[in-house]
């Protein structure tokens, strides 16, 4: 054991040190005017790491070597390659969607690419979040996807902004950049990043993903004329319907596939040049800056089902919606900055989970209380509500399993006898029923049933739930249980 502590912290120490050295060289390359300026004008030639005195070519002699091959790809060539070169391109969120979109955008030599995730990197995060490692357990996220990227493309310059997105920091951050990606996880973030973008003008490739599913659209884009999120969805989802991917569930490969996606679609647009301001560099060496007319393409958004026959669809969306609360809808009035950054409050916007109240504190039992009923063996029915999927990972010995989807699905005036494994008739009619799930909240929807469908037989039988759920029974009774 002390070996395993002794090299955990040698390998921690090591990162650090090695952290501290890239943060040493990013910093003495940012004061290099020379490579700063190569990436946003016509001295790329002249700067160090090119083709040294005579070197007549449009890229590095490197950059030849490590982008030919999407170079040679029709419609993107030299000239896509120069834009993507000097675009700077903002991911918010480093995690599963982040952490390929980063990958390919890197490897694509995207001029300047930031991230902002004020998240450190868990355990459970590395099935699906590929550019961080079980080494790195701890770090900020952002700075162990910078490790990766260093070690994938070098050459680029890559800003980490280890915080989450505020309506406060967001106009700081967003507006050093052309294009931005949505690589969240939840609503609140959605709405100001998509207002942010819409009050800088710039491009948003939004994706989402969650258990085996994902959608992607491209907003604001081109800036003014394109819809934003809120022109798709003017209201955000019931907060009791928001379930994170640390509840839910999500399958790595299929966040990494909207991940790729983003990427993919964010090089369309830097290959295309369809922002408002491109900066273009010519083969011939000049540059200019145009402010070109885009039409608006029909946008679509696409819509990833894993487990469908037909795993992609496309539906197509109407343009900007009318009175946009944040865009204005092509006229009317807008959003401003002001507004944004003093009197937007998103996560009540967005509405916070309140808890489930629906039992009286007499009909709910400690977990205390029910270790010892258990341990008396005192006749009784412990119902887990929680997914079969949860249940099969742990639960307490002797409950029975009968999914919250099955208490809600169930029509009135069905058969009860189905609902619970053996039917009710084989409960003894005096015997407690006591419903336990995840925290707490589900017990309560459960157990309100069970006493409206009249099997508490006129309050002859108590029904109620386990106060705080199988997370209360791993905190005060059971701490081995593997997962809550
Ligand atoms: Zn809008």
């Amino acid at each position: 054991m002390d070996k395993i502590e002794h090299l955990k912290r040698e390998i921690a120490q090591r990162e650090a040190e090695l952290q501290d050295l890239r943060k040493q060289l990013a910093e003495a390359e940012a004061e290099k005017p020379s490579v700063e300026n190569g990436r946003d004008n016509t001295t790329t030639s002249q700067s160090d790491g090119g083709g040294g005195e005579g070197w007549k070519w449009p890229l590095e002699e490197h950059e030849y070597e490590r982008y030919s091959r999407q170079m040679i790809v029709p419609d993107f060539g030299l000239q896509g390659q120069l834009n993507i070169k000097n675009a700077k391109v903002l991911l918010v969120g480093a995690g599963g969607l982040g952490c390929p979109a980063a990958a390919y955008l890197a490897g694509a030599g995207v001029g300047t690419l930031g991230l902002v995730d004020g998240d450190a990197v868990e355990v459970s995060n590395l099935h699906r979040q590929v550019a961080h490692s079980t080494a790195r357990v701890g770090m900020m996220k952002v700075d162990s996807a910078v490790a990766y990227l260093q070690g994938l493309n070098p050459t680029i310059t890559y800003r980490a902004h280890a915080t989450h997105l505020t309506p406060q920091n967001a106009e700081e951050i967003v507006s050093q950049y052309d294009l931005v990606l949505d690589c969240t996880d939840h609503p609140t973030s959605r709405y100001l990043i998509s207002d942010i973008c819409v009050l800088l003008s710039k491009p948003l490739v939004s994706a989402s993903a969650f258990q085996t599913s994902g959608q992607l659209i491209v907003l604001n884009s081109p800036p003014g004329k394109g819809p934003c999120y809120r022109c798709v969805f003017p209201k955000p989802p019931p907060p009791e319907s928001v379930i994170g991917c640390g509840e839910g569930g999500i399958v790595g490969p299929v966040v990494g596939v909207m991940g790729v996606l983003q990427a993919l679609e964010a090089m369309k647009l830097l290959v295309r040049g369809d922002h408002r301001r491109l900066k273009k560099t010519r083969a011939d060496g000049t540059t200019t800056e145009e402010e070109e007319e885009k039409d608006v393409k029909q946008v679509g958004m696409l819509l990833f089902s894993a487990m469908a026959d037909v795993p992609f669809r496309t539906v197509r969306m109407r343009g900007k919606r009318k009175g946009c609360f944040a865009c204005g809808g092509g006229d009317g009035s807008a959003l401003t900055l002001t507004e944004l950054k003093t009197s937007l409050d998103y996560v009540q916007f967005c509405g916070v989970n309140t808890p489930v109240k629906l039992l009286r504190p007499e009909e709910r039992i400690s977990v205390a209380e029910y270790e010892r009923i258990a341990r008396e063996k005192r006749a009784h029915v412990l119902l887990d509500v929680r997914e079969k999927e949860h249940f099969e990972l742990c639960s307490i010995p002797g409950s029975v399993n009968v999914p919250i989807s099955r208490f809600t699905a169930r029509r009135e005036g069905a058969e009860l006898e189905d609902l619970i494994p053996g039917g009710v008739a084989v409960l003894p009619p005096d015997a407690p029923i006591y419903v336990v799930c995840r925290v707490g909240n589900d017990s309560q929807i459960a157990a309100r049933k069970l006493k409206d469908w009249g099997l508490d037989r006129d309050g002859e039988r108590f029904i109620g739930d386990v106060f705080g759920g199988l997370r209360a029974w791993k905190d005060g009774v059971d701490p081995s249980l593997p997962f809550i």
